[in-house]
């Protein structure tokens, strides 16, 4: 009887149910898919050696490797080989820093020794940054049933010449890589110089406010790309995010990363999103900078110069922080 009852309330409120959904979409609205999103960080083991004291160090990576694992954000990591070296010698802690990112069930990839531009290094030279960018990360990840896959330019710069574009891309897919593209491209490098040296200062004061203004600007980027998506291909497709492994992202990463999950995102990795057919459109610029794929693909579309315009920009007052001039 009584769980009779409770079985007549489960099909009224069924029956509610419908009836409500019916009318909203009767009210033309569509029920919303996930956003989803590839978080990837730059650099690593880490951007800030120079600048901060080893068990700074430490203690920050800990953090950033808490919050992406704590969040199951499936990140991937790129490797900077040359960073694990002091003096020409390895650094195990450093190494090690790389492992951590392997035993919290992340994912690495190569982003060559040296962190070589492709526009100013010759081809044959860049292939052997990306060699000499695997021989610490090769091994580290096969104890762990892997190999590199994923191969992030580093300055995102991609090629200029069709020659260069096609030798690469034939090196890379003898070495089993494939690219690691960058829709949502930002200057959190800017912000993380800025925050280090507030941190470094000793005004924490500051530092808590770059990192507000930091993940405040980052969500300006989030809703930017999501509406220029929208106006390429007529929907959201899925995002990759650039950022890289410094003080300023262990601090922000836990509240960054639970900010774009209210806004609606899961977080996958670059297989799950690479096979998205945009990701396959023509990449239309051939220009020295490194920019977003959205708009590589836009420029191959011919798209009109308003089309770029809006994009949040790095405050000036920050910029001044860094020492940078310019994004
Ligand atoms: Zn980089």
């Amino acid at each position: 009887m009584r769980l009779g009852g409770c079985g007549w309330r489960v099909v009224a409120l069924v029956g509610i149910s419908l009836l409500s959904s019916a009318s909203v979409e009767a009210g033309g609205r569509q029920p919303t898919p996930p956003r989803r999103v590839v978080i990837t960080v730059d650099d690593l083991p880490w951007v800030e050696f120079a600048l901060s004291t080893p068990a700074e160090v430490a203690a920050r990576h800990r953090k950033l490797i808490d919050a992406l694992s704590r969040q199951r954000s499936q990140a991937i990591g790129f490797v900077n080989e040359d960073k694990l070296y002091q003096h020409d010698a390895l650094v195990p802690a450093r190494r090690q820093m790389l492992e951590d990112w392997l035993r919290a069930g992340l994912s690495l990839g190569n982003h060559t020794y040296g962190h070589r531009g492709l526009h100013s290094t010759a081809i044959a030279d860049y292939e052997q940054a990306i060699l000499r960018g695997e021989s610490e990360l090769r091994p580290l990840m096969a104890a762990y049933g892997a190999a590199p896959v994923w191969f992030r330019h580093p300055f995102l710069q991609a090629g200029q010449e069709a020659a260069a574009r096609q030798r690469l891309a034939d090196f890379l897919a003898r070495r089993g890589y494939r690219i690691a593209p960058v829709t949502i491209d930002n200057g959190d490098w800017i912000f993380a110089r800025a925050y280090v040296q507030a941190l470094n200062a000793g005004d924490q004061v500051l530092a808590t406010s770059l990192r507000d203004r930091f993940i405040a600007y980052i969500e300006a980027k989030f809703k930017y790309y999501e509406q220029q998506s929208k106006r390429l291909f007529g929907r959201e497709i899925p995002q990759i995010l650039l950022l890289h492994a410094s003080a300023l992202n262990a601090d922000s990463m836990d509240e960054l990363l639970r900010r774009l999950r209210r806004r609606g995102y899961e977080f996958v990795s670059m297989e799950d999103v690479i096979d998205d057919p945009a990701y396959a459109h023509a990449d239309g610029y051939r220009g020295r900078a490194g920019i977003s794929w959205m708009h590589r693909w836009a420029m191959a579309e011919q798209q009109p110069k308003v089309f770029y315009q809006g994009e949040p920009a790095v405050p000036a007052d920050v910029l001044a922080l860094a020492g940078v001039s310019g994004e």
